[in-house]
């Protein structure tokens, strides 16, 4: 074992040290001579959620597969049977567990973490998929809670990423297994949604189920898991997995890069919310004021309140899905044309969009020299942006072999190298890690501070839209019908607005500062509702 090891992350270049000494008996599994590493395995406890927190990369999938039987651990040596495996983990929690997975007695099923690729191997009208898959008869019942009744006709080809991620939930709980496994179940969900799917999955627990969820939305970890394990390591070289922990415990101590128990410092900084310096925006110069816009697709209505922008500031846009969100964002883009109302300043734009596609036959870093190259050499972009992005590392990658994750990283960049004044992405944290959504929210904002740039951000994960904004647009109205924005607020005014339309209330963990959901009906929960402060307490 190594009792010092110093190793290099792609993330701002943190060294590791100290990690466990005798960490070659955990060794479950290596692909190949110099490939990846795993150590250790999460727990799997009957009637409980085990979240898993960790970065992209360090074998929380590799887990998985071996936990529902998909793959065969070689121990790190050339194991080729199951005894062996059961051998090895004996004395362990999990030697029942692989000796049931052995016997056939227990029956693992997985919600993928990549939904959008599903409509690639199955085909069909969602009604057939899901009564094909249900083997529990709680069809009906399923298709409610997930809010799927207006979904089952359609084919599996015309849905958009909320609804797929629904329904890749909804054939997962229509099985009949003891052992669930969700990979980033709250992908493409807003808030409500993703509320929602957390109580759902802590029902299933609650019935007896044994229940593995990987989630990098934080607020959603924490109200869904009853314990949980950190994977620390490198991405791509190793990952261990930690004891359980308590959830609370847990989240804080991989936010403070050391795990107590373990006695391992896995970063070399904290990452801590409160520390965000308030902007005093409504001082600072006007970039731009734009009307009041009206978008009519007929079946779908907005209407946005006029409001101004002001250099320097990062807008944060929350609101649930269906609402306009990615409307507005493209009138103000020019890539829509509004109803009412004109755009009609001298600004320029750059703009990632929501779903990103990829045609684009070449290298990382052809793609990105394109746009610019010098700022690919400048000291100020590869500290602010590149490195903490860990783009360097994907440079001779072809563009059509990343990962979902990598490519949003790369196309957040070729957003943000463009020269503009305003920027505008459309969820940019969708398929990131939590470092990786700081990494992102932190180079934004100093981008826009340093090169007096405007930015607005649409985005879900609470954690990030509080660290990132200076200031909110809100969205409400109906789903689907009808959709109203405001012009930008305060943060407070805009979180208990947003907040209040969603009925969730968050308070602040004393330790780190983190945003955390009150359970519903809780003490704090009531009195925070009656004095109508669902944020900041
Ligand atoms: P995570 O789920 O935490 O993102 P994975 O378990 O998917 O991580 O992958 C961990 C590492 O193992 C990655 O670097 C990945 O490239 C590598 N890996 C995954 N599957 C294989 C495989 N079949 N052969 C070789 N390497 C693999
Ligand atoms: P959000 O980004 O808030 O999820 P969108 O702006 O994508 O919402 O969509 C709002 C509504 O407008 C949805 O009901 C969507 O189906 C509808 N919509 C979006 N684009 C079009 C279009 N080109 N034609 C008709 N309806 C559309
Ligand atoms: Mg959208």
């Amino acid at each position: 074992g190594c009792g010092i090891c110093v190793h290099k992350c792609p993330f701002n270049a943190i060294t590791i040290v100290n990690l466990p000494e005798q960490l070659d008996e955990d060794c479950v599994h290596r692909y190949g001579i110099n490939g990846f590493v795993l150590y250790r395995l999460p727990v799997v406890k009957e009637g409980m959620v085990v979240g898993i927190l960790g970065p992209n990369g360090t074998g929380k999938t590799t887990a998985v597969k071996i936990l529902s039987g998909q793959l065969l651990p070689n121990l790190c040596g050339d194991n080729d049977s199951w005894d062996n495996v059961i051998k090895a983990f004996r004395g362990n929690e999990l030697q029942t567990y692989f000796e049931r997975l052995k016997n056939g007695e227990i029956r693992p099923v997985v919600k993928p973490q990549y939904v959008d690729l599903i409509p690639k191997a199955v085909k069909g009208k969602v009604r057939d998929l899901l009564r094909k898959a249900d083997e529990s008869g709680r069809f009906d019942e399923v298709v409610k809670e997930l809010e799927l009744e207006n979904v089952l006709d359609r084919d599996i080809r015309h849905l958009s990423g909320g609804e797929l991620q629904r329904v890749a939930i909804a054939a997962a709980l229509l099985r009949n297994a003891e052992f669930y496994f969700f990979d980033e179940p709250s992908s493409y969900l807003d808030i409500r949604q993703r509320l929602r799917i957390a109580k759902i999955i802590r029902k299933l627990a609650e019935s007896g189920k044994n229940v593995l969820a990987v989630e990098h939305d934080l607020a959603i970890l924490d109200y869904m898991s009853d314990i949980i394990h950190v994977v620390y390591g490198k991405p791509g070289a190793y990952g261990i997995f930690s004891q359980p922990k308590s959830t609370r415990n847990g989240i804080n101590e991989f936010l403070r890069g050391y795990l107590r128990d373990e006695n391992v410092r896995f970063r070399p900084y904290e990452i801590n919310f409160s520390k965000k310096s308030e902007r005093k925006s409504q001082e600072g110069e006007i970039l731009v004021e734009y009307p009041s816009l009206v978008k009519d697709y007929g079946s779908f209505r907005l209407e946005a309140e006029g409001g101004e922008l002001y250099i320097g500031e990062v807008v944060g846009i929350v609101g649930p899905n269906g609402i306009g969100k990615t409307t507005f964002v493209k009138m103000l883009a020019g890539v829509e044309k509004p109803t009412e109302g004109e755009i009609d300043w001298s600004l320029t734009v750059s703009y990632k969009p929501q779903y990103i596609k990829t045609d684009y036959d070449g290298t990382v870093y052809e793609l990105l020299s394109k746009i610019d190259a010098s700022k690919l050499m400048s000291s100020f972009y590869k500290s602010e942006l590149l490195n903490p992005l860990g783009i360097p590392e994907l440079y001779d990658k072809n563009v059509n072999d990343l990962s979902g994750g990598e490519l949003q990283r790369v196309a957040i960049v070729a957003c943000l190298l463009r020269d503009a004044d305003l920027y505008l992405l459309d969820e940019p944290s969708a398929h990131l890690d939590v470092e990786q959504r700081l990494a992102v929210s932190k180079a934004i904002r100093s981008l826009m501070a340093k090169n007096e740039k405007t930015a607005l951000i649409v985005e879900h994960d609470v954690m990030m839209v509080d660290y990132l904004s200076d200031r909110l647009i809100v969205f409400e109205g109906q789903p689907g019908k009808f959709g109203r924005a405001s012009k930008p607020m305060g943060m407070r005014e805009g979180m208990n607005r947003f907040l209040a339309s969603v009925g969730i209330t968050f308070r602040r963990d004393p330790d780190t500062g983190r945003p955390r959901a009150n359970k519903e009906g809780s003490v704090k929960d009531r009195e925070q509702k009656e004095r109508g402060e669902y944020y900041y307490t």
